[in-house]
């Protein structure tokens, strides 16, 4: 007997769902949103660790919180966005807590449910998951057929901070901003942020009016984008009186088809676009800030994300003198502040380190499958949401270069479409095998670190399932290909064994 049917002879606890969906941030709500309207016999419940919903919505809570991307692609296709692009964390939060209430979805989510482990057994074709509540501390246990999982790509409770030298010596506090502290008071205080991504934008123009000195520390430069916070093409269509639906699709199809032709300049005249985010940058800071050094990446464009800047307030605030960029190395931490390899120092009583993720793979849950520990490092990939040799399984993971829910959304669709082809077929297990022409397929990192190479995905690469040369056995980052190859996804194709 495996550990999974163990666990079942010895509890009289559990609790069966059809589907088992792993978090409420945007991807697991989404993931309710579609169970329930599209496959309305499946019974399925959401289990979420927090006291709420929202995922890196609620968990980031620093000074201006904001998407960096516009919301009419980040928002759900089945919901209209009516505000500006560029939202607060805070509206995010609203528009999702929207979609809960008029879906009815509430009673499907249980929130202060920490998954702690999933196991797969062959002989019951379940998923059996031990599941730690918080609230009374109590280990329940769940069964499901099929697990979705929402989970995201980070460890939620502790941001990625670098070792160095001294940091034990600094005699003010160090604050990540994933684990902000509510009450930081940083009103008339010398803060450095230590980043170049888009937290540290963001925290910049948030934070520069109150404190004494600003300085942004940052290793070497990123791109943005700074450009209104509005969309035209919504605005005329608003002044028109088109109804909402309409807008929110007609402005998402603009925004893809512009992304995309965004992407295919930056692969095929990649000096021509690094001049025009340059020339953006410098249309805010003058020709005398020296824009070679602290906003020129030595990559080309779309290697890492890159941020809009609602009315490019970074660089307001820098061209105001209310705020520093220092583009140098950090030597090591001094109980001042810190010293740099250039032998300057910068003094503080803040420190801020904007320095991004710890990546987990699968929400830091122990899986195995018919008792032996599952490494999803030795997993195959299949179009970056299944992966050989783990049945009734799918991970949803969005994009990089356009938002995130696009793709949760088309995973949706999918999910639903396979569910009601299993059904078709009374099958009750689902898998991807590689096919014959696949298996002399070379084994390839998760995602090409020539192509797009941020560090929490360079550090940690080892740990997330390998990819093909072919296009099923890749998570191919490319919406525009996705929105049609996913609905026509041949379900009986070989990739796909039934059982
Ligand atoms: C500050 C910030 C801004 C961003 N802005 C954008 C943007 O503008 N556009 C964009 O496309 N992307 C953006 N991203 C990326 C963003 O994380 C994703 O787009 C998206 O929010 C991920 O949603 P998710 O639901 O898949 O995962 P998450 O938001 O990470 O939510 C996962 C949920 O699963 C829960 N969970 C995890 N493990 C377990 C477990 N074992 N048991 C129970 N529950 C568990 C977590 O508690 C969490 O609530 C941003 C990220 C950050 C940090």
């Amino acid at each position: 007997m495996d550990d999974a049917a163990a666990l079942m002879t010895v509890t009289t606890r559990a609790e069966h769902v059809d589907v088992l969906v792993v978090g409420a941030g945007i991807s697991g709500v989404g993931g309710a949103y579609h169970l329930k309207t599209q496959c309305p016999d499946k019974s399925f419940v959401v289990l979420e660790s927090k006291e709420s919903f929202g995922g890196t919505w609620r968990t980031h809570a620093y000074p201006g919180v904001r998407s960096d991307s516009d919301l009419y692609t980040f928002g759900y296709r089945f919901k209209p966005w009516i505000g500006p692009p560029i939202a607060a964390g805070q509206a995010i939060l609203d528009y999702m807590g929207e979609v809960i209430e008029e879906n009815e979805l509430g009673g499907n989510i249980r929130y202060g449910h920490k998954i702690l482990s999933a196991a797969w057994s062959s002989a019951t074709n379940l998923w059996t998951l031990k599941v730690l509540r918080a609230e009374d501390g109590e280990t329940l246990v769940f069964t499901a057929n099929f697990l979705w999982m929402c989970q995201g790509y980070y460890q939620h409770d502790k941001g990625y901070t670098p070792d160095w030298e001294g940091m034990e010596t600094f005699q003010g506090p160090i604050v990540h901003p994933q684990t902000w502290p509510k009450d930081l008071d940083y009103k008339d205080k010398r803060v450095v942020i230590i980043g170049s991504g888009a937290t540290a934008a963001t925290l910049v123009p948030n934070m520069a009016d109150d404190c004494a000195e600003l300085t942004l520390l940052q290793r070497s430069p990123t791109y943005f984008i700074p450009g209104g916070n509005r969309n035209e093409l919504a605005d005329s269509l608003r002044e028109l009186k088109i109804d909402e639906t309409w807008i929110h699709e007609i402005v998402r199809r603009r925004i893809v088809l512009d992304q995309h032709e965004f992407t295919r300049r930056t692969f095929e005249e990649p000096e021509a676009v690094r001049g025009e985010l340059l020339g953006g940058v410098r249309a805010f800071l003058g020709e005398d800030f020296d824009v070679d050094t602290h906003f020129t990446p030595a990559y080309r464009p779309w290697r890492q994300r890159i941020a809009f800047v609602p009315e490019g307030d970074i660089f307001q605030k820098i061209a105001a003198g209310k705020a520093a960029i220092v583009t140098d190395e950090i030597e090591r931490f001094t109980p001042q502040g810190i010293l740099l390899k250039s032998g300057k120092t910068l003094e503080a009583d803040i420190i801020v380190t904007a320095t991004g993720f710890n990546l987990s793979v699968l929400g830091e849950i122990a899986f195995s499958i018919d008792g032996a520990p599952l490494d999803f490092g030795e997993t195959v990939t299949y179009r970056g949401m299944m992966f050989t040799g783990v049945p009734n399984m799918v991970w949803v993971f969005g994009y990089f270069r356009a938002s995130w829910t696009l793709r949760a959304d088309l995973i949706g669709d999918f999910v639903c479409r396979l569910f009601k082809h299993m059904d078709a077929k009374g099958a009750k297990r689902v898998e991807v095998a590689l096919r014959p022409e696949d298996h002399n397929m070379p084994r390839l990192p998760w995602i090409d670190p020539e192509n797009f190479n941020p560090g929490y995905l360079m550090r940690d690469m080892h740990l997330l399932p390998k990819a093909g040369d072919k296009p099923e056995w890749r998570h191919s980052q490319d919406y525009w290909n996705e929105k049609d190859v996913f609905p026509a996804i041949d379900l009986d194709d070989r990739a796909f064994v039934y059982g």
